[in-house]
């Protein structure tokens, strides 16, 4: 099953291939700070895949707090926050904002309450390891940024030669 969501002013989008054998979508409400003031609740399979496209990088501001192992990718133009990547023993990991999702039928979403600001460090990546997405792509879209504002839908390049120059393009940006 395809899932497509995107931030509200459509600067980045994806799409999320969840496994079909799972009828139901956890969507974690997380307490911590930061999910509190921007209404971040997540989901993550580690069979699912997920592809990101970004309009504009300029336009993303990549956040850390806490720990500083998270990385929450907020449009700087519309303030949503459609996903979050880990970069773990150099694999990158994601859980996407079930709040960003466009097109599932939101009652297979079981949502429930998450705190875990009691873990420590190592538990806490052992944990992300196990449950958040493990195919993570994020590619730039060759569009004029003030394209990527439109009638209410982004469309997602296929996958391109490029893709691997984009993906190392991200990753520099995330160890800054
Ligand atoms: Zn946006």
């Amino acid at each position: 099953m395809n899932v497509n969501g995107r931030c509200h002013c459509g600067n980045m989008a994806f799409r999320l291939d969840w496994p079909e054998t799972t009828s139901e979508i956890p969507a974690r409400a997380c307490d911590c700070s930061f999910c509190t003031r921007h209404g971040g609740v997540w989901t993550s399979h580690p069979a699912a895949t997920l592809e990101v496209s970004v309009g504009n990088h300029a336009s993303v501001s990549r956040y850390r707090f806490g720990t500083g192992t998270a990385t929450f990718h907020v449009c700087s133009r519309c303030g949503s926050v459609p996903f979050v990547t880990c970069e773990i023993d150099g694999g990158l990991y994601a859980v996407v904002n079930v709040n960003a999702f466009m097109d599932v039928d939101r009652s297979r979403l079981r949502p429930s309450a998450a705190h875990f600001g009691n873990e420590d460090i190592g538990s806490r990546l052992e944990r992300r390891k196990r449950n958040w997405i493990r195919y993570v792509r994020i590619e730039a879209v060759a569009t004029a940024e003030d394209t990527a504002v439109d009638d209410g839908h982004l469309d997602v390049n296929p996958p391109s030669d490029s893709t691997a120059g984009a993906l190392d393009r991200s990753k520099a940006a995330f160890a800054s």
